[in-house]
């Protein structure tokens, strides 16, 4: 049975893979504009360099070829960027939960994600945090949707609204479906239906509940 920190935890973690590959796409291209840059300005300097000293007789200084030649063999440094420090230091933080949780080796979300179902539901719901917030600063610096779609039509069986996102990013077995943020578990009286009825957890429907399992590869 999955409680539902573990499956929060799970849709967390396959959206924040998701949020990462277009993170590592933008960082990339932001460096190449860095370089361009970059070179652009070391080119400025150059030109700069080369400029002849004003005077009647030119001896050394700037203009002269071993300075020219100094200037133009120096690769200009580039700096990381804003997205290239969130990236790293998203990974620095998997880095310490993987070696703080002692996950294989591998890259560590994805042994992260693999581990979820084993861990602690409280250990879980630590993660679940973590991993929605990492998620959340990813996708707000790069303009990005939150993962998940909607269900058109379909009733939440507890609060009854037609609110409810299907979360299919990652494989079939790891497929959830949501209400609201607001729509809170009532514990083990609640009409929601899951196996684990966790007091005031955000609901969540596992792959092997109905609501899930009538969802297509579409949705
Ligand atoms: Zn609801
Ligand atoms: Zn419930």
């Amino acid at each position: 049975m999955t409680h539902p920190h573990q499956l929060h935890a799970t849709r967390a973690a396959w959206s924040l893979a998701a949020a990462r590959t277009h993170l590592n796409q933008a960082v990339t291209r932001e460096q190449a504009d860095r370089r361009a840059e970059a070179r652009v300005i070391a080119a400025a300097s150059a030109i700069q360099a080369w400029r002849p000293n004003p005077g009647p007789t030119s001896r050394g200084g700037h203009g002269d070829p071993a300075s020219r030649a100094a200037v133009n063999h120096l690769e200009p440094e580039v700096r990381d960027g804003r997205l290239a420090r969130l990236a790293a230091s998203t990974t620095a933080t998997l880095t310490w939960l993987a070696g703080a949780l002692r996950l294989p080796d591998g890259e560590h979300l994805t042994a992260l994600t693999t581990a979820l179902p084993t861990l602690r539901p409280t250990t879980a719901g630590h993660l679940w945090r973590w991993l929605d917030e990492a998620d959340q600063r990813i996708r707000d610096t790069l303009h990005l949707d939150p993962d998940g779609t909607g269900v058109p039509g379909i009733r939440c069986p507890r609060c009854a609204r037609r609110q409810l996102t299907a979360h299919t990013t990652g494989p079939r077995p790891t497929w959830t479906v949501t209400c609201t943020p607001a729509c809170l578990c009532a514990g083990p009286d609640c009409p929601c239906g899951t196996t684990i009825r966790a007091l005031d957890v955000p609901h969540v429907w596992g792959p092997d509940h109905p609501l899930t399992t009538r969802l297509t590869s579409a949705a």
